[in-house]
Parts: C-alpha cells; sequence; structure tokens
C-alpha cells in the first residue's frame, strides 16, 4: 500500500495540491506536483521524508515550481510526461503513455492524457487503485483547454472512465465549489452536501471514488461528444 498526503499549495489563491507518495513496503517516497517548495518541505520533515523523486502531470508553472529546490535539497530525480521533459523545470526522467514507474515495490502506470495541455500525463497506480489526475479532471469539474481540443479532453476523459469504479482519484486542485453549481440529480446533491462538510472542516475533498464522480461530474456524465463539445464551448 501507498501512503498519500494531500499538501495545499498557493491556498486561498490557487488552491493546487501537491502530493506526497510513501511507498508502504520500502518507504521510498516521491512528490507529485510540487507547487511550492516550502510546505511540501514543512510536511516532508514532519514525516521524516526524503523524496527520491519528483512526479509532474504537465508543465504549468503552478504544478512545477518546487522542482529545482526539491531537487536540490534531496537529490531527487524529477519525472514527466516525455513531451513535457524539455519545458519542466529540472526533468530527468521521460514516460510515456504505457510505461510503468516504479515507486519501490508500488507501479504507477502513465496515461497520456492531452486538452488542458498537449503532453499531460496521469499518474495510475492500479494495485493501490488510485489516480492522480493533475489538471485534467477535478471534483464535478474539468480543466480548461489551454493547448489541447475538444477531442483531445473528450478522448482523455473516456479512457478515465474505462478505470474501475473503485479507483480513488486525486486532482491537482481544490476547485470542487466550481463544480457546484453545474450539477444536477440527487447522487450529485449528495456528493455536494459531502464535499461542502468536508470543506467546511478544512479538509480535502478527495478522494473521490470515479464511480461516483462519472455518474456526478457532468463532463463524465454526459452521454456523447455533442453533448460535450456544448458544455465546453459555452
Ligand atoms: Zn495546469
Ligand atoms: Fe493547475
Amino acid at each position: 500500500m501507498m501512503k498519500i498526503t494531500p499538501v495545499l499549495c498557493r491556498a486561498g489563491k490557487m488552491d493546487n495540491y501537491a502530493y506526497i507518495l510513501t511507498d508502504g513496503t520500502t518507504g521510498v517516497s516521491a512528490v507529485l506536483d510540487p507547487s511550492e517548495a516550502a510546505p511540501v518541505i514543512a510536511e516532508c520533515e514532519k514525516q521524516n521524508i526524503r523524496p527520491a523523486y519528483v512526479f509532474n502531470s504537465h508543465h504549468h508553472f503552478d504544478h512545477v515550481e518546487g522542482n529545482l529546490e526539491l531537487k536540490e535539497k534531496y537529490g531527487a530525480k524529477v519525472v514527466a510526461g516525455a513531451y513535457d521533459c524539455s519545458r519542466i523545470p529540472g526533468a530527468d526522467i521521460g514516460l510515456e503513455d504505457g510505461d510503468v514507474f516504479k515507486l519501490g515495490e508500488s507501479e504507477a502506470q502513465i496515461i497520456r492524457a492531452d486538452g488542458h495541455t498537449i503532453g499531460h500525463i496521469l499518474w495510475y497506480f492500479s494495485a493501490d487503485k488510485v489516480l492522480f489526475t493533475g489538471d485534467v479532471l477535478f471534483n464535478l469539474a474539468i480543466g480548461g483547454l489551454f493547448e489541447g481540443t475538444p477531442e483531445q479532453m473528450w478522448n482523455s476523459l473516456q479512457r478515465i472512465k474505462k478505470l474501475p469504479d473503485d479507483t480513488l482519484f486525486y486532482p491537482g486542485h481544490e476547485y470542487t465549489v466550481y463544480g457546484l453549481n453545474q450539477i444536477y440529480g440527487p447522487a450529485a446533491e449528495r456528493y455536494a452536501e459531502k464535499a461542502l462538510a468536508r470543506l467546511r472542516e478544512g479538509l480535502p475533498v478527495a478522494p473521490v471514488s470515479l464511480g461516483e464522480e462519472k455518474i456526478c461530474n457532468p463532463y463524465l456524465a454526459c452521454r456523447d461528444f455533442g453533448e460535450f463539445y456544448q458544455m465546453v464551448v459555452s
């Protein structure tokens, strides 16, 4: 099993989540999307962790700005999508769609998911049933189309929809509140109630199961590309 600690970064501004991942068997650790170094280092020190890796989902500054400091402080290797390596600070290792990367005895499968950006990757730990979605999928929402087309985003979301319902997903931002105003149906209302209760306690809404998200997130729930297209262009 892998231990996952969310670290809120840019709190009250962009509300990014970095995640500290520790393989349960070996203790080998990584930081996924270190938006800024300071809060991540504080949590690593609290847990007495020296991350061996920085994992990135995509090149945007709010996901990589802590890379170099973590690299310097811990000697961490920076692992990113191959497409992004030339534009991610400190990138050492580039991964392609379908590659497997080992964190101790935990294994991540790389899923390329263009749409928010070209070359965005998802980190899928199938044995742990955990998926890190970066800025492709948020709670009840999706990331904006900065580089990709609606078709590319749609295809990426269809790949996520094929993953098992009991997969827990961890997004790159706490953006649930923005998704709350476009939901409908009793399941989504229950989701919203739970989400608001978590936020009131100062907790991340994540993780939510993909099964629940497939029903409640309007971008995952829409039936065909035409319907999706209307949502993303309106
Ligand atoms: Zn982004
Ligand atoms: Fe972002």
